[in-house]
C-alpha cells in the first residue's frame, strides 16, 4: 500500500515509522532483523531504508602506496527492502539517490521495485563525496531531487527512458522527498529552500519526510510555510532521539541543525552515557507527544541501527 494511502486509512490516528540502514557489506542481515523485531509490535506501516552513496576508500598495496577506489560500503537496499517486506508483511520504502547513479541504473532499480511490489520510494540528491567541493552527478545521472521526481513520475506515465514498444504498463510509484525545517545547508534561506520543494510537489511528489529536528516549533514554522505558498501533501516528522555526546557536536556539524539549550545543558549534566541515553529518550518522547496532539500523520523515527532507545520512546508514544 502507499503512504498516502496509509495516511488516509489512518483517518487522523498517527502512526509509527522508521527508518534502517543497511549494513556494512559482509555484515548479516540478521543484525538489521534483531533491530527490527522490538519495533514490530507497534505496527509501522512501512520501513524506510536508506542507500549510502559511494565513498573513496584507499587500499594498501603493500610498497608503501595506497590505491584510491571507490566504493559502496552499505550496498544492498532493495535486497534488504524485499527481504523485510516478506519476513514482516510491512511496506517497505528504498531511498533512491541521484548522487553515483545514472538514469539508466535508476530505471532498473524502480523496475525491480516493481517486480518486488514496492510502490513508494523516496527521491533523494544524496551529498557530495567527502573529497568534493560540492555535489557532483554521475555522468548521465539525475543532478536533483527534483530531476528523480520527474523520472519516477515519467514511469507513473509509462514513460521509460528510451521507447519500448509494445508495453503499456505504468508505474504507479507513490514518492517521498525531503524537507528541511532548518532549512537544507546549501539553501540560501529556509523561504528558497520551500520553493524548491514546492517545485518537487508540482513535479509529482507525493509526501514529505523531514530532516530531525530537536524544537518542535521549528517544524510546526515550516509546515504553516510550506502550506502558505500552496504545499498542501503531507509533511512527515522525522525525530531523532540524542544518544550520545558526541551527537552535540557532530548533528549541528552535518545537518546544520540547532540543538536547544534546555537539551544541551541536561546532556551536559550527564555522567555517563546511560544518561545521556535517557535524556534523549525522554527529550524525544516530549516532541512526540506535542506533534501527535498536532495530529501529525506519523511519527517517523531515524533508528541509526540501534532500536532500543526507539522502542523506549514509541511505547510511552503509541
Ligand atoms: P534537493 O531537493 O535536490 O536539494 C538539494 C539542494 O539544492 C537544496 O539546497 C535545494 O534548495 C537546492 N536546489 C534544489 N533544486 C534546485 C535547483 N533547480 N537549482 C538550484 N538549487 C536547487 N542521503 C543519502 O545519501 N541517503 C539516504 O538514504 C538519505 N535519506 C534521507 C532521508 C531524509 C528524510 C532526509 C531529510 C535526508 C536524507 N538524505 C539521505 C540526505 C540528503 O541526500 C541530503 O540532505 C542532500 O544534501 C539533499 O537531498 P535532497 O533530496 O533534499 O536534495
Amino acid at each position: 500500500m502507499k503512504v498516502t494511502e496509509h495516511i488516509e486509512n489512518a483517518k487522523g490516528k498517527t502512526l509509527f515509522s522508521f527508518e534502517i540502514i543497511p549494513p556494512q557489506k559482509g555484515k548479516s542481515i540478521q543484525e538489521l532483523y534483531d533491530n527490527i523485531d522490538p519495533l514490530m509490535e507497534f505496527k509501522p506501516p512501512f520501513i524506510d531504508v536508506t542507500t549510502s552513496r559511494e565513498e573513496y576508500i584507499y587500499i594498501d598495496r603493500g610498497n608503501g602506496l595506497l590505491d584510491k577506489k571507490l566504493t559502496r560500503m552499505r550496498p544492498g537496499t532493495l535486497g534488504i527492502c524485499a527481504s523485510i517486506k516478506h519476513k514482516y508483511n510491512v511496506d517497505t520504502v528504498p531511498h533512491l539517490l541521484c548522487g553515483g547513479f545514472t538514469q539508466e541504473e535508476t530505471e532498473y532499480m524502480l523496475v525491480d521495485c516493481q517486480y518486488l511490489g514496492i510502490n513508494n520510494v523516496m527521491a533523494l540528491r544524496g551529498d557530495a563525496m567527502k573529497d568534493e567541493q560540492s555535489f557532483t552527478p554521475k555522468a548521465g545521472g539525475n543532478h536533483y531531487a527534483i530531476d528523480l521526481v520527474r523520472q519516477i513520475n515519467d514511469l507513473n506515465c509509462g514513460k521509460y527512458l528510451h521507447e519500448v514498444m509494445d508495453i503499456d504498463n505504468k508505474a504507479d510509484f507513490c514518492i517521498g522527498v525531503a524537507g528541511y525545517p532548518e532549512k537544507h545547508l546549501e539553501s540560501p534561506s529556509l523561504q528558497s529552500d520551500l520553493k524548491r520543494l514546492k517545485e518537487k510537489v508540482d513535479a509529482g511528489a507525493d509526501y514529505v519526510v523531514t530532516q530531525m529536528f530537536f524544537d518542535n516549533s521549528k517544524y510546526f514554522n515550516f509546515v504553516k510555510k510550506a502550506r502558505e505558498i500552496g504545499i498542501t501533501i503531507p509533511i512527515i516528522p522525522g525525530i531523532k532521539p540524542i544518544a550520545v555526546q558526541r551527537h552535540l557536536q557532530i548533528l549541528p556539524q552535518i545537518f546544520r541543525i540547532d540543538l536547544p539549550e534546555d537539551l544541551i545543558d541536561a546532556i551536559d549534566k550527564c555522567k555517563n552515557n546511560a544518561e545521556i541515553k535517557q535524556v534523549g529518550i525522554e527529550w524525544a518522547v516530549q516532541q512526540s507527544l506535542e506533534l501527535k496532539a498536532a495530529g501529525v500523520p506519523f511519527l517517523h523515527y531515524y533508528s541509526m541501527g540501534k532500536s532500543e532507545n526507539i522502542r523506549q520512546i514509541a511505547s510511552q508514544v503509541f
